[in-house]
């Protein structure tokens, strides 16, 4: 008799278009697992954990309360709960972040005669792939998205609940209480896509850029917890959403450039910034502090700011802002927005975050040039042109009427003056970069 196979689920909480779901089926019966482990869930800010927790409950009704729910170091859990079960194999969507790989070498080590199978990614192409044509990963993204484009990608997998005969086993733990405000799990996922697909997609490419707007498709958490594939969203996709498609290889970018150079996690991906000049010291943790709350005295960084505490969300374009303000007007370095941002982000993603920061920062992969900095005012005139945004996150603006609310000098008094000059600070800053050009 052919023994029982684990499928150990991590950033991969679906049963549809789920190649390592039909990999462990073909052994046997199949014991469905997630590990809660400690030194993922340490760092995970609330949000992100209460998400996981509501989307871990989704996928255990989906497997008809089969989910078996572990709690420890997976090194040591995995390897125990597969020999308690008699398992032949245990069965992983490839997981490429740097902790990620390192943990998976050691189970494979600790599985001993086990067999530990990855099959794909949560990515349409497994991070490592794409290369140039001398072997070397790509630097800069609009050739990756070409070559991306040219690997291609296999068509969605045809998997479900009824894929594997599902197996149980004692012992298993509770999953934690979650409140997330968000619709967990692969239906909400799939809904959500649905909507988008059929709605806000066919103006994309205008729409995207509006924070005012519901233009984009809200999918990033469930991109996160791999609730739906890329693939399944790529195959909905036809000639006319080449936006759309660009963004999510952007996402897959930023995943191949950590796969290669995990040290970008924590370093800048361009070494020349080791040098630049940053703010410390009490004033910049008072900026840093004022940032975080919402608190410049620049109504659409507010927003952004305060959108991000109320919802956990924010729009791309604002989060672009909001950070190039942080960087580039208060000399605070980009870690630090980097590390709020993925402790409150439902959607907070180590490469995609981290990447996005340094691109903003200037320190990234082609990065934008580091003279370009985002005027606060004019970035809020233009893509919250009627000013809807600023006052549904900034209450103390309510009573300003229509874009007025981007000029600083027609404010209200209840609301904070600004805590810098736009201009002198971007004299400052490019005066730093011009020390470290050469
Ligand atoms: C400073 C900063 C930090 C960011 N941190 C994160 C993060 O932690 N997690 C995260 O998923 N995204 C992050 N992004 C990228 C982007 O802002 C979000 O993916 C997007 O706002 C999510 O909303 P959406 O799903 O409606 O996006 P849509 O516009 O509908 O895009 C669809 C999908 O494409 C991908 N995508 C879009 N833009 C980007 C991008 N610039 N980089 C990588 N992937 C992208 C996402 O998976 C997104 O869900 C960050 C951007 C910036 C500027």
């Amino acid at each position: 008799m052919t023994p029982p196979a684990i499928m150990w689920f991590r950033r991969d909480l679906r049963l549809s278009d789920h190649p390592a779901l039909l990999a462990a089926a073909d052994s046997g019966e199949v014991l469905p697992l997630f590990v809660l482990d400690d030194r993922l869930l340490g760092p995970a800010g609330e949000p992100r954990k209460h998400f996981l927790y509501d989307c871990l409950r989704a996928l255990d009704h989906d497997l008809g309360g089969r989910l078996h729910i572990a709690h420890g170091d997976p090194v040591k859990v995995v390897p125990e709960i597969a020999r308690k079960l008699g398992a032949g194999s245990v069965h992983v969507s490839a997981d490429t972040g740097p902790y990620g790989r390192e943990r998976d070498e050691q189970v494979r080590t600790a599985l001993g005669d086990i067999d530990f199978v990855r099959t794909g990614s949560p990515y349409a192409v497994t991070p490592g792939r794409v290369r140039k044509q001398d072997g070397e990963p790509y630097r800069v993204f609009t050739p990756f998205r070409r070559a991306w484009l040219d690997h291609g990608w296999r068509k969605p997998a045809k998997s479900g609940v009824d894929s594997a005969r599902w197996t149980t086993l004692k012992g298993g733990r509770k999953i934690p209480a979650g409140k997330s405000e968000l619709p967990a799990g692969e239906r909400a996922a799939l809904q959500v896509w649905a909507d988008f697909r059929d709605g806000a997609l066919a103006d994309y490419d205008a729409g995207r850029d509006r924070p005012d707007r519901n233009g984009t498709s809200y999918l990033s958490a469930y991109l996160r917890w791999g609730c739906v594939h890329p693939r399944t969203l790529l195959a909905d996709l036809g000639p006319g959403n080449e936006t759309f498609r660009s963004e999510l290889a952007w996402r897959e970018f930023y995943a191949d450039v950590l796969w290669h150079q995990p040290r970008t996690a924590r370093e800048n991906y361009d070494r020349k910034f080791d040098k630049f000049e940053h703010d410390s010291g009490r004033t910049a943790q008072r900026r840093f502090e004022a940032w975080c709350e919402g608190r410049t005295g620049y109504p659409v960084v507010d927003a952004g700011m305060r959108q991000l505490l109320a919802e956990n969300w924010m729009h791309n374009r604002v989060r672009m802002i909001v950070a190039s303000f942080l960087v580039k007007d208060l000399h605070v370095p980009w870690w630090w927005g980097a590390r709020h941002f993925m402790r409150n982000l439902i959607d907070g993603d180590l490469a995609s975050n981290q990447h996005n920061w340094q691109w903003v920062a200037g320190c990234g992969t082609d990065a934008a040039p580091y003279f370009r900095i985002f005027n606060p005012i004019t970035q809020g005139e233009k893509f919250d042109p009627n000013g809807d945004y600023v006052r549904k996150y900034v209450p103390e603006l309510r009573g300003v009427q229509g874009k007025a609310v981007h000029k600083l000098d027609k404010l209200p008094g209840e609301y904070p003056a600004p805590i810098v000059d736009h201009a002198d600070e971007r004299r400052v800053s490019l005066e730093r970069y011009d020390a470290i050009r050469t």
